[in-house]
């Protein structure tokens, strides 16, 4: 048994309640990971509101990055001191995970919103109580988390685990839609709607494709600043100020009313991509404007990519600066979360990070 430190949430719209839990040693596929620093993700939010089938009391977090300490059976290509960043988890057998879809994979929501446990897995416990720490199989708001083979992607020691940490979520959602399920060509036009983390992401991708007219959606005049240093041509903050059509265009907002305006701005054979968090009722669209220009919709989990391979090509351009991930995050130490969550629904921080004492 090992003494952790985590940030758990007790009820549904709890504050973070900072408590030592005891962890067992990782079991059959299973990875012990010391957190160094772990990005804060909307989902999060919509987690803690309760919003999402997940169990309380919880450790949420799920943009971790650390440094094995151990791994368990089963477990090839992992070893201790190896620096790994956290990604979601999935199944590894079902048709999407074959095809290196594991966002689509038919276990996403057992896997990682209900965080159950297989027989014979490690866990974590408040005294004999189960505590829910399998959350998007990492649970990572701690100094330690028990990942899996799975969604743990190994890199470079030279690299920056606090800053990298978001890539496996935030980052790999936005570039992952516009770099592989929109498959952005060169000269294409392309709006997004959002300069959060999800958005501005997607903006660095669209900007590494060689897209014509990049535009941009926000509320928040510094948001659509910094969208403007990152590449955006267009940067507004009402869809009404954007004109012409648009090959691509990109929802992270999760506002309805802004679907059907944005369909309408779809050029002919273009297609919108819900990337967005929505409220199951509310959307009215007008079919014959999708069926009459081969206009598409897609959903869009994760950014559609398989973070074993995708990870590894953000991280290149990461390297050769076309990925300027600085920009976006602020560093908060560990005991400052809940001011780190506030900052951000406030809009004032686009990528807090929480860094692990
Ligand atoms: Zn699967
Ligand atoms: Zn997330």
């Amino acid at each position: 048994m090992l003494t952790i430190d985590a940030a758990v949430i007790e009820r549904s719209g709890d504050p973070f309640r900072f408590e030592q839990l005891a962890m067992d040693p990782p079991g059959p596929g299973q990875v012990r990971v010391r957190i160094h620093a772990c990005g804060i993700c909307h989902t999060d939010m919509v987690m803690r509101e309760g919003a999402l089938p997940i169990p309380f009391p919880v450790i949420l977090g799920h943009e971790g990055a650390g440094i094995v300490e151990a791994v368990g059976a089963n477990v090839d290509g992992l070893t201790a001191g190896d620096h790994v960043l956290l990604s979601f988890h999935s199944c590894g057998v079902c048709s999407a995970c074959h095809d290196h879809q594991p966002g689509y994979c038919r276990e996403f929501v057992p896997r990682n919103f209900l965080g159950l446990r297989r027989a014979g897995e490690g866990d974590i416990r408040r005294g004999e109580q189960p505590i829910g720490s399998n959350i998007f199989g990492q649970s990572a708001f701690a100094t330690y988390a028990l990942a899996h083979q799975d969604n743990v992607v190994r890199i470079d020691a030279d690299l920056p685990l606090d800053l990298l940490a978001p890539l496996g979520c935030g980052v790999q959602t936005g570039a992952g839609t516009v770099l592989e399920t929109l498959s952005v060509q060169p000269g294409q036009s392309i709006a997004i709607m959002g300069a959060g983390a999800v958005g501005l992401s997607a903006l660095m991708a669209a900007k590494i494709t060689g897209a014509g007219c990049i535009a941009i959606l926000d509320r928040h005049a510094h948001r659509l600043e910094l969208a403007r240093e990152l590449g955006a041509t267009e940067a507004v903050d009402d869809l009404a100020a954007l004109e012409g059509v648009f090959d691509h265009i990109v929802d992270t907002t999760g506002v309805p009313t802004l679907l059907s305006q944005a369909i309408a701005m779809l050029a002919p054979r273009g297609t919108l991509a819900l990337v967005g968090a929505y409220p199951s009722d509310g959307l009215a669209i007008d079919p014959s404007a999708i069926m009459s220009l081969g206009r598409r919709i897609v959903g869009v989990v994760e950014g559609g990519i398989d973070p074993q391979r995708f990870i590894p090509r953000l991280i290149a351009y990461y390297r050769e600066g076309r990925l300027p991930l600085e920009k976006l995050v602020r560093y908060y130490p560990f005991a400052q979360i809940e001011e780190a969550f506030a900052a951000s629904e406030r809009g004032e921080v686009i990528k807090p990070v929480v860094v692990m004492p």
